[in-house]
């Protein structure tokens, strides 16, 4: 199955309070020059969260996120506030 396949099966709840942002979107900059376009963020997240808009900042649809850490441990500058959404929201995985 493919990663958009499976995307597609999950459910999510949605939190209103953000559980994952950029910390200072100036070093997204900077980051792109050092380190290339995409972005590690972009490049990891299996669920597009991350997309530049005019090309000038990164928003972050953290609705769509499934929780998988990737982007925290991939981001050079250590800029990504992370936690998981507040309890019973989030993504819910169906397994089976
Ligand atoms: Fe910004 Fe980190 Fe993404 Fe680079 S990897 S664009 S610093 S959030
Ligand atoms: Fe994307 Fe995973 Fe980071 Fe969520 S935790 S934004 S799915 S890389």
């Amino acid at each position: 199955m493919r990663i958009e396949e499976r995307l597609y099966t999950l459910r999510y709840k949605r939190d209103e309070k953000p559980h994952l942002s950029i910390i200072e979107p100036n070093k997204c900059q900077k980051c792109a020059e050092i380190n290339g376009v995409p972005e590690p963020c972009i490049v990891v997240c299996p669920a597009n969260v991350y997309s530049w808009v005019d090309n000038n900042r990164i928003v972050v649809s953290y609705e769509n996120c499934v929780e998988c850490g990737a982007c925290r441990i991939a981001c050079p500058f250590d800029n990504i506030s992370w936690k998981y959404p507040r309890y019973g929201l989030g993504v819910a995985f169906r397994y089976g």
